[in-house]
């Protein structure tokens, strides 16, 4: 146990709360550099993913992948997809700018994934790492710090201690509210309908996204002519597009997408989800950290909720190696003013977004304007781009 000479003896070095995409890739980035960690899951272990394709996707950055690949896990090959270049226009044309890696020297912007396919990868090698203790279906009912530990009481009659707990039991974070750290949250008073196909034409390698008055529709692509369709409606549109069955919507996709998408062969899957945004007030407690959707929740229209999740677990992770006490406070507040800066500006610019292009026409002018610049500013774009790969634009490579 790190630091144990001059600390109690506790069952772990760090506790994780949720065994989410977020927590179980802290776990196994910690267990993989030889802390010893435990991760509470309130569901099972994930099952391998087979079959078609689930209908929650991500999108992975280069920060990201990095990231995972530090922790040991692989993700297989034949269920992502790597995108390189994302096409961002609105829906009458009159702004318009392509995203390409080439523009910054890389061979892609990252993969499209399914969540389940990357939680079962991360879960399989948490098996691998002896350091690593799994406890399923059980949840915390209590916390406090005693001295140089944190214990957590879970609903199955255990009481386990840490130097650390982190919650990363995503926006309804059990932990968080035991912490009773409070929140600010935004209702977009949107839904977002996701819809998985298989298309007629081949388009596996560009991501495309189209802004429209009532909100974006947007391709992800996936391996094999499949695609991932979102699209951000008002909840009652969405809720009326909901009913028509498979051939009806089939219909409905063909006359609403641009016409890139091409003829639709098969919905395979379909599901809508509500859009919000909130953010903890602290990530921070006594030898408690808040990580991933327990810490924030942003919209999703740049697919960043996930990266900026794991860039917590990232940063995290390299204090907490790097230190000797997993819980020290000060390092605790460098983890908290590093990500709470990179957080917020994500959720100003997803706002942004939101606001530009959806919003009223002077807005949507703006909108239709930053296009523009970013279209004929080769650095603007290239900022861009290194922003959204959760890389310094400053940094010199
Ligand atoms: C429509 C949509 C599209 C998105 N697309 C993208 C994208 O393209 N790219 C991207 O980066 N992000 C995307 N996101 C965001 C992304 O899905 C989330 O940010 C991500 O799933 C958060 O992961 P997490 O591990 O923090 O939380 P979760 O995925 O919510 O995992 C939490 C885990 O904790 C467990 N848990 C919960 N409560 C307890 C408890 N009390 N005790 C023990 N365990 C508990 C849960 O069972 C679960 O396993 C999208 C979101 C939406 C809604």
């Amino acid at each position: 146990m790190q630091g144990s000479d001059q600390r109690t003896m506790q069952d772990h070095d760090v506790i994780i709360v949720g065994g989410g995409m977020v927590g179980a890739a802290l776990a196994a980035r910690l267990g993989n550099s030889g802390q010893s960690v435990g991760l509470i899951e309130q569901g099972d272990a994930p099952a391998a993913p087979e079959g078609d394709y689930d209908l929650r996707i991500s999108s992975l950055n280069a920060r990201s992948l990095k990231f995972i690949n530090a922790s040991g896990a692989h993700l297989p090959e034949e269920r992502c997809c790597p995108f390189r270049h994302i096409d961002v226009a609105n829906q009458d044309g009159t702004g318009h700018s392509l995203f390409s890696a080439a523009d910054s020297g890389m061979e892609d912007f990252g993969i499209f994934v399914e969540n389940r396919t990357l939680q079962y990868a991360l879960w399989q090698r948490l098996a691998d790492l002896p350091g690593v203790t799994c406890y399923t279906q059980c949840a915390p009912i209590s916390t406090l710090t005693t001295g140089d530990a944190r214990l957590l009481e879970l609903d199955n009659g255990k009481t386990l201690t840490a130097a650390l707990i982190v919650g990363a039991d995503g926006a309804r974070s059990t932990l968080r509210e035991l912490a009773s750290i409070g929140v600010t949250h935004y209702d977009y008073h949107q839904r977002a309908m996701i819809i998985n196909v298989e298309t007629e034409l081949p388009q596996q390698d560009v991501s495309w996204q189209v802004f429209t008055p009532t909100g974006p529709m947007a391709m992800l692509p996936l391996p094999g002519q499949r695609a991932s369709l979102v699209w951000y409606d008002s909840d009652e549109a969405t809720k009326a597009r909901e009913q028509l069955d498979d051939d009806a919507l089939k219909t409905a996709i063909e006359d609403a997408f641009p016409e890139r998408l091409g003829k639709l062969t098969r919905i395979v899957a379909r599901a809508s989800f509500p859009i919000k945004r909130q953010h903890a007030k602290r990530y921070i407690g006594k030898r408690l950290a808040l990580i991933g959707d327990a810490a924030h929740v942003v919209h999703p229209l740049a697919g960043q909720g996930l990266n900026i999740g794991l860039h917590d677990a990232d940063t995290l992770a390299e204090i907490i190696i790097q230190g000797r006490d997993p819980g020290d406070y000060l390092n605790l507040l460098r983890f908290e003013c590093q990500r709470r800066a990179a957080n917020q500006a994500m959720i100003a610019a997803t706002d942004s977004f939101h606001h530009l292009f959806t919003g009223a026409k002077p807005l949507r002018q703006l909108g239709d304007l930053s296009l523009h610049i970013a279209e004929r500013i080769p650095f603007a774009k290239r900022m861009m781009m290194q922003q959204a790969n959760g890389l310094n634009p400053f940094k010199r490579r």
